[in-house]
């Protein structure tokens, strides 16, 4: 019988329906600038900041028993890089986490280098990419900012905390 079954014939007892990475991610786009750790750590990832990454690497997703999340990885990244980078590194990290689970669960980690490139392919780095820009800035919030004011690439990028540059790529401006 399914949790869905079980909630109908007994309507009393909450049912525990897990919930979908795109569902999880819609309840993160609702407010800026997006919970980015929360929503990590909700995905089953923890994430941790260090100094100790040599500055050639901006961060990485690796399986971790000891102190990874729920999902038994943990995303690491690099402290000494921008906030709003390290937003990013972070949201390409769970896009690896989210796109490439399969190579990520036979390789046991992905390191990024500062050009976001893991030993991957350009395509699936570049995948790894847009997904990111999706998590950070999505469409839903640009417009709804877009309509309170937030009309420039400096406030909505103030607004999601994301680089200027990510937002031009995101919005189609030449950089
Ligand atoms: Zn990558």
């Amino acid at each position: 019988m399914s949790v869905l079954q079980q909630q109908i014939q007994n309507p009393t007892t909450p049912a525990h329906i897990p919930q979908s990475p795109a569902q999880i991610l819609a309840k993160y786009h609702s407010l800026a600038p997006v919970d980015v750790m929360g929503l990590a750590k909700e995905l089953g990832l923890s994430v941790w900041g260090t100094h100790s990454l040599p500055s050639s690497i901006s961060g990485k997703i690796f399986r971790d028993s000891a102190n990874g999340g729920s999902s038994g990885f943990s995303i690491m990244v690099n402290s000494t890089e921008a906030p709003v980078r390290q937003r990013f590194t972070i949201a390409h990290e769970i896009a690896h986490f989210l796109l490439h689970r399969h190579l990520l669960e036979s390789k046991g980690a992905l390191v990024d280098d500062t050009m976001y490139r893991s030993g991957l392919s350009t395509a699936e780095e570049a995948a790894a990419n847009k997904m990111a820009a999706h998590i950070l800035m999505p469409f839903s919030l640009i417009n709804s900012l877009s309509n309170n004011g937030f009309n420039s690439v400096e406030s909505l990028a103030r607004q999601l905390q994301v680089s200027k540059t990510a937002m031009k790529i995101r919005l189609g401006i030449p950089t």
